[in-house]
């Protein structure tokens, strides 16, 4: 699972794959930048 942060409003995507376009502003995928994978702990 990979975490896209939207550079344009700051929300978090999480997906598979890079999203099309932030949900939260419909800013475009260009805007998409990956960030680390958060820590799971078991
Ligand atoms: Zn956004």
């Amino acid at each position: 699972m990979a975490v896209w942060k939207c550079q344009s409003c700051g929300n978090i995507v999480e997906g598979r794959c890079k999203p099309g376009k932030c949900k939260a502003c419909g800013a475009p995928k260009d805007s998409l930048e990956k960030q680390a994978p958060p820590k799971k702990e078991k």
